[in-house]
């Protein structure tokens, strides 16, 4: 873990892991200060805070969660009396997919020595991600604080004299996807809108809303530095190219979803082409099944089997010939 300073007044905090639960975080340290995204665990959330507390006095006064996903909102409960702010759908949408429990349950059950090899023999994939996950996280004390503050579209803050625009752009990763932008700073903390050199990941939402949520970024935000929610800061070069990965694994899901394969073989068949060196590359299989899933018309929301879908991954990797990574 490691801290960025990337404008006068905005910082980064970055997990160069940048494994699936290795997110960045953000601070503005004027006007009360403002932290964006809480980490993955506790301990990662107050190596955080400590880290921020370099270049800030005292806990800040305002949090965002960019959305509604575990490894953005578990460090919550270390912010005190903080205003959480969030998406409106976020209090319901986090009960519904970051159960700390339900992650504690599955290190623990890979962990263990009778269940694991059950485990690992039923669900070789998620016995890998949680064996993954077990190197650098637990989940163990976390519970969830879900934001106070909520709004719908836009909401405007202003840090002293510095307009913080938070915009609701979702659902392109997930429901609450939303974007902090600074415009007197020309910064963007992007949240998993945008990954950076490791393959995204989608849950709930569309590939025509993640384009628009993109171009939006790059025709009317044009931001000088993008901290993404994964991976390392970068410009709009980080937003184009994951552009140019959306709309490349859309059109070759299309070819084979007409030629009547699954999901799962246009996963393991598809050329990687130049993305082949993002990490997880294998992680391509929710993308191809989000495609499936529009090109059926089913419904954006239409929830995850997550161990399905962690063998799934865990398959592709296996077929391409790769260390399977989440
Ligand atoms: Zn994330």
């Amino acid at each position: 873990m490691k801290m960025e300073q990337v404008s006068n007044n905005c910082y980064a905090v970055l997990n160069e892991k940048n494994r699936v639960c290795d997110a960045n975080s953000g601070l503005i340290n004027i006007g009360g200060g403002m932290v964006i995204d809480t980490q993955s665990d506790l301990p990662h959330a107050q190596a955080m805070i400590n880290m921020f507390s370099r270049v800030w006095t005292g806990m800040p006064e305002k949090v965002v969660n960019t959305h509604e996903d575990s490894d953005h909102v578990y460090g919550n409960q270390l912010f005190g009396s903080a205003q959480i702010i969030g998406h409106r759908s976020l209090p319901e949408r986090m009960k519904l997919v970051a159960d700390p429990d339900e992650f504690q349950h599955m290190i623990d059950a890979a962990q263990s020595v009778t269940i694991g090899s059950q485990l690992k023999a039923a669900h070789p994939g998620v016995f890998a991600a949680a064996k993954q996950i077990a190197e650098d996280y637990e989940f163990r004390g976390v519970h969830l604080v879900p934001p106070s503050v909520l709004f719908d579209d836009r909401l405007k803050v202003v840090l002293d004299d510095v307009e913080v625009h938070i915009i609701h752009v979702g659902p392109c990763h997930q429901a609450g996807d939303s974007i902090v932008w600074l415009p007197r700073e020309r910064v963007l903390f992007a949240g998993d809108v945008l990954f950076r050199l490791c393959t995204p990941m989608g849950w709930v939402g569309s590939f025509n809303k993640w384009y628009q949520a993109l171009d939006m970024i790059i025709n009317e935000l044009k931001p000088d530095v993008i901290v993404p929610g994964h991976g390392p800061v970068c410009g709009l070069d980080g937003v184009h190219e994951m552009k140019s990965y959306l709309q490349y694994v859309e059109k070759e899901s299309r070819i084979h979803f007409d030629d009547g394969r699954s999901a799962s073989e246009a996963a393991r068949r598809i050329d990687l082409g130049p993305y082949a060196d993002w990490l997880c590359p294998e992680r391509i299989y929710m993308n191809v099944e989000r495609a499936y899933r529009e090109f059926r018309s089913e419904p954006q929301d239409k929830p995850w089997d997550k161990p399905e879908t962690f063998d799934e991954i865990y398959g592709v990797a296996i077929t391409r010939g790769l260390t399977p990574t989440f």
